[in-house]
C-alpha cells in the first residue's frame, strides 16, 4: 500500500513532493481544465514551478507513459480479437487521447519529485 511520505504517493496522488498534503493541480483530473496547477502548495508554500519551462523534462515520464500504454493496447488487442493493422492504430491513438489528463499530471509530478525530497514537519 502506497502510504504518505513516500514518493509514488506523491506522484500519482499528485500532492506536494515536500508535504505530501496539498494539491499540485487545481481541478480534478477529468475536467477541462486538468492543466491548470496551483503556482504555490496551499500548504507548505512550495514553489510548484521553480523556473521558466521546469516541467520540459517532463516529457521523458510522458514519453514512458505512452509507450507503456501502447504496449498495453497492442497486448490487450493481439491475445483477445487480433484485428487488422488499422483497428490497432486507432485504439492506440484513442488510448493516448483518453490517458492524456492522467499521463501529463503524473508526468510533472513525477519530475517534480526527482528533485525535491518529502519533510516531515
Ligand atoms: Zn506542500
Amino acid at each position: 500500500m502506497i502510504r504518505k511520505g513516500e514518493k509514488l504517493y506523491s506522484v500519482l496522488c499528485q500532492k506536494c513532493p515536500r508535504c505530501h498534503e496539498g494539491n499540485m493541480f487545481s481541478h480534478p483530473v477529468w475536467s477541462p481544465r486538468f492543466a491548470d496547477m496551483n503556482k504555490n502548495c496551499p500548504v507548505c508554500g512550495l514553489d510548484f514551478i521553480q523556473e521558466p519551462s521546469y516541467y520540459f523534462g517532463a516529457m521523458y515520464f510522458s514519453y514512458a507513459i505512452q509507450v507503456a500504454v501502447f504496449v498495453l493496447v497492442y497486448l490487450l488487442l493481439r491475445y483477445t480479437t487480433n484485428p487488422d493493422t488499422w483497428t490497432y492504430v486507432l485504439y492506440m491513438v484513442l488510448g493516448a487521447v483518453v490517458i492524456l489528463p492522467l499521463n501529463f499530471r503524473i508526468s510533472r509530478a513525477a519530475w517534480i519529485n526527482l528533485f525535491i525530497s518529502y519533510k516531515t514537519r
